[in-house]
């Protein structure tokens, strides 16, 4: 007697997930109420950050974080002392 086929049986399923990198972004944001001027922000990630012209911090470009910035924007945020800055992350 003939096996019956089972297709797909013992394959990968297809990947369904929908969070793809074009359609998740980051962004930072100072809430200037907090920031005390430290300026580990920029000093830490100053392709993200960058400083007023009293030494607060403010964020830089359109606050959008590249993919590849993305580890020294969370280093910023662990390392400001006033946890003045958020990451907004939107999928
Ligand atoms: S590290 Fe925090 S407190 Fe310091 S300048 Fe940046 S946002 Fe302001």
């Amino acid at each position: 007697m003939d096996r019956v086929a089972h297709p797909g049986r013992g394959r990968p399923r297809p990947h369904r997930h929908h969070c793809t990198e074009e359609s998740y972004s980051v962004k930072v944001q100072i809430d200037p109420q907090r920031c005390h001027g430290h300026g580990r922000c920029y000093d830490l990630a100053p392709g993200l950050f960058s400083e007023d012209d009293e030494g607060y911090g403010q964020v830089a470009g359109d606050s959008a974080v590249p993919p590849d910035q993305e580890h020294v924007a969370r280093l910023a945020v662990s390392n400001c002392p006033e946890r003045a800055i958020d990451l907004v992350e939107e999928a």
